[in-house]
């Protein structure tokens, strides 16, 4: 079976999630597959480029698949989280929701000055979130080299907001 197929197999669809309408994709059985998961991180961290020296996760799913891919590579993890959770000094980066705004933050001191981050997160579909992330490894004296997610939901043209940026998504919806 192809990594694809494994990833459409073990991905749920749940049905009008968190709302009615939207169909949400719950990774929660992936995870619960000891080969489905290495497979997936194994692939997230083959296709990173060049030299990676942290791993940037996207609260809250993309940690689970960050902090293993840090591993993978040799570089740290660095949690990018929600507003109010990281206890020192953060730079902040609000971005709009459907219904209202999110804002997330990453510790100012998370970086050395020019270092390579992979930013790491589950979905990516409007590009919101993923666009925000950027702006904050940038805002925090680091290179930006890339985004991996497990799935991309190309409906929602997340990918027209993050020019430029090179993305990699095992499975394109
Ligand atoms: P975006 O900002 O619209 O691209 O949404 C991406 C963020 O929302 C990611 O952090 C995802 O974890 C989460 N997300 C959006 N849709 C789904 C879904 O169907 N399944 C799991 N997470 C989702």
């Amino acid at each position: 079976m192809s990594l694809q197929q494994l990833i459409n197999e073990l991905v749920r669809d749940v049905p009008d999630y968190p709302k009615p309408g939207v169909m949400f994709k719950d990774i929660t059985p992936l995870l619960a597959d000891h080969d489905g998961f290495r497979a997936v991180v194994a692939a997230i961290a083959d296709h990173a480029h060049g030299r990676i020296d942290k791993v940037v996760g996207l609260e809250a799913r993309g940690f689970i698949f960050a902090t293993p891919v840090a591993l993978a590579l040799g570089a740290g993890f660095v949690p990018v989280r929600k507003s109010g959770k990281l206890p020192s000094e953060t730079f902040a980066a609000t971005y709009d929701l459907e219904y209202g705004t999110a804002t997330i933050e990453v510790h100012r001191d998370a970086f050395a000055p020019g270092e390579r981050v992979l930013i790491v997160d589950d979905v990516l579909a409007t590009g919101g979130t993923a666009e925000a992330a950027v702006s904050l490894v940038r805002r925090a004296g680091a290179e930006v080299a890339g985004l991996s997610v497990l799935m991309e939901l190309s409906f929602l043209n997340g990918r027209d907001r993050l020019k430029d940026l090179p993305i990699e998504s095992l499975v394109t919806v």
